[in-house]
C-alpha cells in the first residue's frame, strides 16, 4: 500500500517540480522588469525637465530684450552724459546677463536630442522586457493550470490509496517522503538498502522475512520491503 502511494505521490512531485520554481523565477523576472521601467521613466523625466527649463531661459532671453529694447528708447531722452554712460552701462549689464542665459540655453538644446534618443532606447529596452514578461506570465498561467488539473485527478486517486494505512505509519511515510527526496519506501536487495545502500543487520532481516513488522533502514531510517 505505501508502495502505491509512493507511486502517486511521486507522479504528484513530478507534476508540482516546474511549478515550485515559477514563483522565483517570476520575480526574477519582474525585478528586472521594474529595473528596465524604472530607468525608461528616470531617462522621460530627464528629458521633459530638459525641456522646461529650455522654455524657461528662452522666457528669459526674451525679457531681457524686452528690457534692452525699452532702456535702448530711454537713450533718446537723456538729459547729459553721465545719466547717459549709466544707461549703457545698465545695457551692457543686462546683455551681458542674456548672453549667459542664451549660452546656458544652447547647451540645454544641444543635450536634447542625446537625452531623447537614450529615452526611446530605454523605453523600447522597457517595452520589450514587458512583452517578454507578459508572455511568461500567460504560459506559467497555463502550466499552472493544466498541471493543478492533472495534479487534482492524481490527487483523488492518492485518497483512495490512504485509506486503510493506519494513521502514524502514514505521517513517518509522509515526513520521509518530504526529507529523503521523495523515496520513502525502497527495497531490501541481498541485505543491503536500496536508499543508502548500507547493509541491514540480521535482526532486521529477519523481522523483514517475518513479514509482521514495520522494518526501517538503521542508517536512513526509510522503510524497508523485501525485494522477491
Ligand atoms: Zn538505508
Amino acid at each position: 500500500m505505501l508502495l502505491a502511494l509512493q507511486k502517486v505521490d511521486q507522479e504528484i512531485a513530478s507534476l508540482r517540480k516546474d511549478l515550485d520554481s515559477l514563483p522565483a523565477e517570476e520575480a526574477k523576472r519582474r525585478k528586472k522588469l521594474d529595473e528596465l521601467e524604472r530607468v525608461a521613466s528616470e531617462k522621460k523625466e530627464k528629458v521633459v525637465k530638459n525641456e522646461l527649463d529650455v522654455r524657461a531661459l528662452e522666457k528669459a532671453i526674451a525679457g531681457s530684450d524686452a528690457e534692452i529694447k525699452k532702456i535702448n528708447e530711454r537713450l533718446n531722452t537723456v538729459r547729459n552724459n553721465a545719466e547717459y554712460q549709466a544707461t549703457l552701462f545698465q545695457i551692457e549689464a543686462i546683455k551681458k546677463d542674456r548672453d549667459g542665459t542664451q549660452d546656458e540655453c544652447l547647451k540645454l538644446l544641444g543635450n536634447q536630442e542625446t537625452i531623447k534618443l537614450e529615452y526611446t532606447a530605454a523605453a523600447k529596452a522597457a517595452a520589450d522586457e514587458r512583452a517578454v514578461f507578459e508572455q511568461f506570465q500567460a504560459e506559467a498561467r497555463k502550466l499552472e493550470q493544466s498541471r493543478n488539473g492533472a495534479i487534482a485527478v492524481v490527487q483523488q486517486r492518492r485518497a483512495a490509496l490512504t485509506e486503510g494505512i493506519p494513521p502514524d505509519l502514514l505521517t513517518d511515510y509522509t515526513r520521509m517522503f518530504g526529507t529523503r527526496n521523495a523515496l520513502a519506501v525502497v527495497a531490501c536487495e541481498n541485505s543491503y538498502c536500496q536508499g543508502c545502500y548500507n547493509k541491514i543487520t540480521t535482526n532486521d532481516l529477519a523481522r523483514l522475512m517475518g513479514g509482521s513488522s514495520i522494518v526501517t533502514c538503521g542508517s536512513c531510517q526509510r522503510i524497508l520491503f523485501l525485494q522477491k
